[in-house]
């Protein structure tokens, strides 16, 4: 068990110095699909960064890139990540690492909501105290489509 660990850690360069990488010009962007790591509710950003991070070190292995510059992040308007702490957490964690120092490019999904009764998909402003009506028939029964996740949308990579 230990000696695999130790291997994986290998994999993913995180005993190799950073100063080994220089950042000269970006070569190429790949898209990941988007992967959705996690529909949750409470959420704080330690765990959260955490398996983004994994999800990163992966797609960064396997497509043999020497460093990852950027990372590009969707997060829904209703998680309560907030960018000071994730990109805090992300360069804690990512130390020594082929992701060490890469910039966490943030963007936020807007709330959608979709109407029980008519089906009506709608954006929702939180800024707006008002109660969550359907703009199409009124009623106030209504799911949640998307706001509450985060995925990594794709990486700049060396
Ligand atoms: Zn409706």
């Amino acid at each position: 068990m230990k000696k695999r660990k130790m291997k994986r850690n290998k994999e993913f360069g995180l005993f190799t110095k950073p100063s080994r990488f220089k950042v000269k010009k970006l070569v190429r962007t790949f898209s990941l699909v988007s992967e959705c790591l996690q529909k949750g509710f409470a959420m704080h950003e330690l765990p959260v960064i955490n398996s983004i991070l994994k999800v990163v070190l992966r797609h960064a292995v396997d497509n043999k890139v020497k460093k990852v510059v950027a990372v590009h992040l969707q997060v829904g308007e209703l998680s309560d990540l907030e960018d000071k702490w994730m990109q805090q957490y992300f360069d804690y964690l990512a130390k020594g690492g082929i992701a060490d120092g890469a910039r966490l490019v943030i963007e936020r999904t807007p709330v959608v909501m979709k109407c029980s009764d008519c089906e009506f998909s709608y954006v929702v402003d939180l800024k707006q105290e008002k109660a969550m009506v359907c703009p199409e028939c009124g009623s106030e029964k209504s799911s949640l489509l998307s706001g509450r996740e985060y995925f990594v949308k794709n990486l700049e990579a060396i």
